[in-house]
């Protein structure tokens, strides 16, 4: 044996690599560091799959997107409609539509879906769509329907009800689709007649325009000696002037009707002025003379179905007249006279004024006119007995004062 040979005993602490715990646990996060490196490796890994055909690899739980990006197949997306069918976007409906192995998925279905591998999937071109839409109920206003033609007494004979349907409603159009009709409205329906009285009276109706004013209380002085009644269409602007005088004609047994506010013609007004001249008149009359009226002599005659709708349910009859006395053209006495007194028929209204202008002529002409009328058998009625005197206007509307009553709803458009 060597002398030299000296066995050598080292001390565990003297071990230069470090102590034997640390091998171990170096061990073990190599271990640990493999295993978890070999798991991301399988989780990254890619699996292959079919789309439309042809096979693509793609990493494991990718999504259906990311397989339809990385094929380079290209569908076309399907357009965007609103729900009565037009064209709201193209291209703007589904993107394209995918069958897994055989089975149509939904939307929802594809944004969940991960690869797992070796699936077979188809994409398609996308669907067109219906835009969303709900259903609401929606309150169908009354029509207001004119009369067939204008004659001298136009009234309400049926008041409106708003009916209640139901619509479809596009939420990108606002396109709306009547689904069901809940309750059909009852339309306004205005009606126009020459009133006759239906018992078979001869009567006549004198009217008096544009007062009151200095004129008036002579004639209301002739209508009291004759012992005659006429209807007198106040203006608003007039009865401000003069509303003493506004009150003796009622006191006098006479009767006031509007004539509006200020004169205007109304085929030449907006809505709001039709309304405001036809509304203020009313209430000047209340306010001023203690006079309650809904009936209107329209200014030169012109009020069609669009001044009616522009009233906004103010008026219960609009009044013209058969019979001119040409007055306003001062065409003397024994003229006025014989406009008023030729060609009369029971239940004609006959025009004149006691305001607007130099009314001498009327004065001197009224009581011969009375006295002709009588003579040809004519009993003198105001405007409100003629209406209450004729079947075919209703008794509810036939007064002087007859406004819409609670529960109906002025038309805010005229049926076409
Ligand atoms: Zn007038």
């Amino acid at each position: 044996m060597d002398e030299s040979y000296q066995p050598q005993f080292y001390d565990v602490d003297d071990e230069p690599h470090g102590p034997r715990w640390l091998f171990v646990l170096l061990a073990l996060v190599v271990v640990a560091g493999l295993a978890v490196g070999g798991v991301w490796f399988w989780l990254h890994r890619d699996v292959r799959v079919t789309i439309n055909g042809r096979s693509v690899d793609i990493m494991y739980h990718s999504s259906l997107e990311d397989v339809y990006v990385a094929s380079g197949v290209v569908p076309m997306p399907g357009d965007l409609y609103s729900i009565s069918g037009n064209l709201i976007e193209a291209g703007g409906g589904e993107r394209y539509s995918i069958v897994l192995n055989g089975t149509p998925l939904s939307d929802a279905e594809q944004q969940a879906y991960r690869i797992e591998g070796y699936e077979s999937i188809s994409i398609r071109d996308g669907g067109d769509v219906t835009e969303d839409s709900e259903v609401v109920e929606r309150v169908a206003p009354p029509l207001l329907v004119p009369p067939d033609r204008v004659r001298a007494v136009t009234f309400v004979r049926q008041w409106g009800v708003p009916g209640v349907s139901r619509v479809q409603v596009g939420s990108i159009s606002g396109e709306e689709i009547l689904v069901e009709v809940v309750q059909e409205p009852q339309n306004c329906i205005l009606d126009s007649v020459n009133p006759v009285p239906s018992d078979g009276r001869k009567v006549v109706v004198l009217t008096f325009d544009d007062g009151p004013s200095s004129y008036t209380a002579d004639i209301l002085a002739i209508l009291k000696e004759k012992g005659v009644r006429a209807t007198f269409f106040c203006l608003g602007s007039s009865v401000e002037s003069w509303p003493e005088t506004t009150a003796a004609i009622e006191a006098a047994g006479c009767e006031v009707m509007s004539h509006t506010m200020n004169h205007w013609n109304h085929y030449a007004t907006t809505q709001e002025e039709t309304y405001a001249e036809t509304a203020e008149a009313f209430e000047v009359l209340r306010d001023y003379a203690g006079i309650n009226t809904t009936v209107i002599r329209p200014p030169y005659g012109n009020w069609n179905e669009y001044c009616w709708r522009s009233s906004g349910g103010t008026m219960s009859a609009s009044v013209i007249w058969n019979i001119d006395s040409l007055d306003w053209e001062l065409p003397g006495a024994e003229a006025i006279i014989a406009n008023c007194t030729t060609g009369v028929s029971s239940g004609d209204i006959i025009l004149m004024h006691d305001g607007g202008g130099d009314r001498s002529q009327d004065i001197e002409a009224l009581s011969q006119i009375i006295d002709k009328l009588r003579e040809q058998g004519f009993e003198f009625i105001t405007v409100s007995e003629l209406m209450a005197s004729d079947y075919r206007i209703p008794e509810e509307v036939a007064r002087q004062y007859a406004p819409m009553p609670e529960g109906y709803e002025w038309p805010t458009e005229v049926a076409e």
